[in-house]
């Protein structure tokens, strides 16, 4: 993986998000590290509408610069709370931060913890952790050092309560695919809830299984993100550029 190829995965990413109308105007940010590099990473410009996001429209920060050098064009919430993160939690190598409808109804409700509902909820067993504390927006050094103290090894998404979700993985198509996932357990969720039912809720050792057998999962990111190119790359393909 080079850089190159790391600015056209991101802006698939950032397209394809568009097209599941998980984006939120033009607020919401993804970056990702630069490869080979644990301090450059790549994050879209302020302003930039998710579906015309381009390869080389990215922009290049570095993490540890000081908060009054951010750059001009970067939005300053993501730059708070990206430049942080990519500097504390190794294993944020690419951080995805939405609003996306279902997942954030569920950061809304108090005490919320996902449950087991379904295969795909398993794939986040013991991988979530939960912000309870919103305090405005990430305008300062102290939101980011108290989000990566949650962002515990294997933990891969963090549900913002009043706020939305943001989910971090090695490679974009890792954490593309949790977000995704995300978004549909959490819709799942919300319907399930909405019938008002008891829940059958799996035992933590089927889910443990099962997560497990969704880590080992051959190549599935990977195959996610590719396919969703193949199909950019027919229909969209000015998103390499
Ligand atoms: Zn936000």
């Amino acid at each position: 993986m080079n850089e190159t190829e790391q600015r056209r995965h991101l802006a698939a990413a950032f397209r394809w998000t568009a097209r599941l109308g998980l984006h939120e105007g033009v607020a919401n940010h993804f970056s990702a590290l630069v490869p080979g590099s644990d301090r450059e990473f790549l994050l879209n410009p302020r302003g930039a509408h998710f579906s015309r996001i381009t390869a080389s429209r990215l922009l290049k920060l570095d993490a540890h610069a000081a908060g009054g050098d951010a750059h001009a064009d970067a939005d300053p919430t993501a730059w708070y709370l990206h430049s942080h993160l990519h500097r504390l939690v190794p294993h944020a190598k690419v951080i995805l931060h939405t609003h996306m409808p279902y997942a954030t109804s569920l950061a809304c409700l108090e005490g919320f913890e996902l449950q087991m509902l379904d295969q795909s909820s398993c794939r986040f067993f013991g991988r979530v952790a939960y912000d309870r504390r919103f305090g405005g927006m990430f305008l300062d050094d102290s939101e980011g050092p108290r989000l990566a103290s949650l962002l515990a090894d294997g933990v891969s998404t963090v549900f913002l309560g009043s706020h939305g979700v943001m989910v971090v993985g090695n490679t974009v198509a890792e954490a593309f695919d949790e977000l995704y996932y995300l978004e549909r357990v959490a819709q799942l969720h919300v319907y399930a809830l909405g019938t008002g039912k008891p829940l059958m809720v799996i035992p933590d050792d089927i889910a443990a299984l099962t997560c497990q057998q969704w880590l080992d999962y051959p190549e599935g990111p990977d195959l996610h993100l590719r396919a969703l190119m193949g199909i950019l790359d027919e229909e969209d393909p000015g998103y390499t550029s």
